[in-house]
């Protein structure tokens, strides 16, 4: 499949805040865009102004880069989202935040998405007792995800539990780590999910 193998610093840079994308250093001096708070090349410290469209196109592209999705997928999982009753944007949220990889990372057994798509392809989980690899997995209400026996002690995996402490877990999973287990103790509510983003430009771009 398709990756983006490049700087992901790039990312916050441009969408002008911090994305959280590299796990620990995200928190320390060296985050580039603590360094270098202007979006990158040549004409990044020039003054933009956005027309209504260019908003639309730089918050999609915030979230998508957050998620570490590729367009065709996100495009995909809108429209899954716009199929579905009730509010499409927070749908679309809901499922971004339910996919098993997001889920990893929201529990604290990953550092980053990133890593934690890396993981969950590894086979290092399972979900309800059954080995899972599949990072697009949509969990649902119930579902419990564990961190297999034999990769407990996978240096990655003790380094982003530890990490995790300083980070909050969200209200709807339940977390038990002596069990070294996460489930899904409800579906994320749009107010659980804190990070600024406005789904109602995301909604306006697709369906142009
Ligand atoms: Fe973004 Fe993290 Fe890189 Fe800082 S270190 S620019 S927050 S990805």
């Amino acid at each position: 499949m398709a990756r983006y193998t490049g700087s992901v610093c790039r990312f916050c840079r441009r969408e002008n805040q911090k994305l959280f994308l590299k796990g620990d250093r995200c928190f320390t001096e060296k985050c580039a865009f603590e360094r270098r708070a202007y979006p990158p090349g040549q004409h990044g410290q020039g003054r933009i102004k956005f027309s209504e469209y260019g908003l639309q196109l730089r918050e999609k592209q915030k979230v998508r880069r957050m998620y570490g999705l590729l367009e065709k997928q996100f495009r995909n999982l809108f429209a899954k989202a716009d199929r579905q009753r009730g509010i499409t944007g927070e749908n679309f949220l809901n499922m971004l935040e339910r996919r098993f990889d997001n889920i990893v990372y929201r529990a604290g057994f990953a550092n980053s998405r990133a890593e934690a798509r890396q993981l969950v392809r590894h086979g290092h989980f399972t979900v309800n007792n059954k080995r899972v690899n599949i990072p697009s997995l949509e969990l649902k209400k119930g579902d419990v995800v564990v961190i297999r026996e034999a990769s407990r002690n996978a240096v990655q995996i003790k380094t982003a539990i530890e990490a995790s402490k300083r980070r909050e877990i969200p209200q709807w999973l339940e977390m038990n780590p002596a069990d070294f287990k996460a489930t899904v103790r409800d579906l994320p509510a749009r107010d659980d999910i804190t990070a600024p983003i406005e789904e109602r430009l995301i909604v306006e771009l697709y369906s142009k």
